[in-house]
């Protein structure tokens, strides 16, 4: 239907960080499917996956017991502060889930009758109707009003606007049921979240009994050098999700909550797909690869080379690139405002070098490769991305 504006390449083989165009051109993968490509391409573990799970039971429904899902559910508790699991097909619903969960709790637990969330301006939450609604960015709004009610929003990493919109929301009594926040902004232009801002907003959700929801969709799953974006903000949310990285691949999302505001009960929220045995197969597969190949560590080590790398280019071109910031295997080049350069050119000259990449907003180049990328691919990414600036 045209909704993607899409480069002029077509991928058709894979194998670790590298992908090969149909006419055989060799590339480095520094997009990684966006951020979802966990092991990289072809990873053994994921084909074994696979090929084990499709050739024994694929799919059953949710009216019978998961064991896949089950284990895929302990893991993800055993690897995090949540108590509870739902799983979906995607980023926006498993955001969905969250936003119903905020509304029931609103409801049931805090008497509100129109519960509001607080979201961030800036953020990115996905693209159905609620989740867009969620999305702090007005051009995702245009031309799909009305947009579901119960949203407002205050700027990322600004206490003070939190509170101001907290105070003129509840001036008649309570209203907000939630604030729903990325441990860092993944679409909005890799803005990492404030340590201390974050520790702010858990103190208001404590003495306001209101729950802090994390979109981990982006950032979760090892990406920023921990498993979840918000160990590395030292605070943890009553609920949060996860997709993109979570199947390495394969359509998956889920819902992570703590116990006590475990609200749903049978009847109140499913989804045909979610956490089949295929997906749940699969997305174990990459979650227990992440601890046998040490990958958190992987992470923060080529991090920390891709950023010093990526600062020293910045160097070499103080009119074009401003800074560099970004957590683990998630950072950006920010574009200074004054620069002609978009972060578009960028990707498209750093394509034709042989090199993935995937703007976040007009003026950040965002380096989102798989975990398993190494310290010499890492030293050809910083390469071909100095050449992308030197072009021109
Ligand atoms: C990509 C993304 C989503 C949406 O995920 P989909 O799987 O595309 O629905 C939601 N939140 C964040 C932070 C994302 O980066």
């Amino acid at each position: 239907m045209k909704t993607y504006g899409r480069f002029p390449l077509t991928l058709v083989r894979g194998a670790g960080s590298r992908v090969w165009d149909d006419q055989g051109k060799e590339y480095l993968d520094c997009v990684a499917g966006i951020a979802t490509c966990t092991l990289g391409h072809a990873h053994p573990a994921m084909v074994q996956a696979v090929t084990q799970q499709m050739s024994t039971l694929a799919h059953v429904s949710n009216l019978y017991y998961i064991p896949q899902q089950g284990d895929l559910a302990t893991w993800l508790i055993e690897n995090s502060c949540a108590d509870k699991a739902f799983f979906c097909n995607s980023g926006a619903e498993a955001n969905e889930g969250a936003i119903k969960l905020a509304r029931k709790y609103g409801h049931t637990r805090l008497g509100i009758e129109n519960p509001v969330i607080i979201t961030a301006k800036a953020s990115f939450h996905g693209r159905t109707l609620a989740a867009v609604t969620a999305t702090g960015q007005p051009k995702y709004h245009k031309n799909f009003a009305p947009l579901v009610p119960g949203f407002a929003y205050a700027a990322y990493n600004d206490i003070a606007a939190l509170e101001s919109t907290i105070a003129e929301l509840e001036q008649d009594g309570p209203q907000v049921a939630a604030i729903m926040l990325e441990p860092l902004q993944g679409e909005g232009g890799v803005n990492p979240g404030d340590r201390a801002y974050f520790q702010r907003v858990r103190e208001i959700c404590d003495a306001k009994k209101i729950l802090l929801i994390m979109d981990e969709v982006q950032v979760g799953m090892g990406r920023s050098g921990k498993i979840w974006g918000h160990q590395t903000l030292g605070v943890e949310p009553d609920v949060f999700t996860s997709a993109k990285g979570l199947g390495g691949g394969v359509p998956i999302g889920a819902l992570l909550t703590k116990d006590y505001c475990a609200v749903l009960e049978p009847g109140d929220h499913a989804s045909t797909f979610g956490g089949n045995p295929f997906v749940c197969a699969v997305s174990l597969a990459v979650c227990r690869t992440i601890e046998q190949e040490h990958l958190l560590a992987n992470v923060q080590a080529r991090g920390e080379q891709l950023r010093a790398g990526l600062a020293a280019v910045a160097a070499k071109y103080p009119n074009v690139i401003d800074h560099v910031r970004g957590w683990g295997l998630i950072n950006g080049a920010v574009i200074r405002e004054d620069a002609e350069m978009t972060a578009i050119e960028v990707v498209k000259r750093a394509m034709n070098d042989g090199l993935l990449l995937v703007p976040a907003g007009p003026k950040v180049v965002r380096f989102v490769p798989p975990l398993v990328i190494t310290a010499a691919e890492i030293d050809e990414a910083v390469e071909k991305f100095d050449r992308a600036l030197a072009g021109g």
